[in-house]
């Protein structure tokens, strides 16, 4: 039972937060934390009579949203456009028919979690499982991201700049 009591304190997915306890703890109004609901930033989880509940982890993503507002100068619409740069389906490895099939290849100002045609892989997932929605910092900073990864669709431009000498 104790041992019970001691993980759920432990688990930091676990929903034990108001809306007006969040707000309080990233010092912002109970309507912004809607915003970012309405806009799909984040997905807290809703109890029975529908009531907003957010974990730990929530927590720490609405923190990371405070500081790409606050520290980098993005807006909701910029944040947006920059979490659809996301590769989910070269994360997850997609097959093309999958990519072809999903919203979150082709959308260019969507998270994949918010597209409304995701792909069969996903279609049936649960987002906040997943940790391309809930492991946002190594996309904090998407060029360390991007220098990591190799674009084989840039062979192209680099012969066209090399024939250009
Ligand atoms: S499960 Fe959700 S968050 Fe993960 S890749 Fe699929 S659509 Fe994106």
């Amino acid at each position: 039972m104790t041992r019970n009591i001691q993980k759920n304190l432990n688990d930091d997915n676990r929903p034990v937060f108001t809306i007006s306890v969040a707000a309080d703890m990233i010092n912002v109004s109970v309507h912004t934390l809607r915003m970012y609901e309405n806009s799909g930033l984040i997905l807290p989880r809703r109890t029975k009579s529908k009531r907003r509940m957010y974990s730990r982890n929530d927590i720490e993503r609405l923190r990371f949203i405070r500081m790409m507002i606050e520290e980098r100068g993005l807006n909701i619409a910029s944040i947006k456009i920059l979490l659809s740069l996301i590769p989910c389906w070269d994360i997850i490895n997609c097959s093309l028919e999958d990519r072809e099939n999903c919203d979150a290849y082709t959308n260019m100002y969507e998270p994949c979690w918010i597209v409304s045609n995701r792909g069969e892989v996903c279609r049936d997932k649960d987002c906040r499982h997943c940790s391309i929605y809930s492991n946002l910092s190594p996309f904090a900073d998407m060029k360390i991201f991007l220098k990591n990864q190799t674009f084989e669709h840039c062979n192209k431009i680099k012969e066209d700049i090399k024939n250009e000498k």
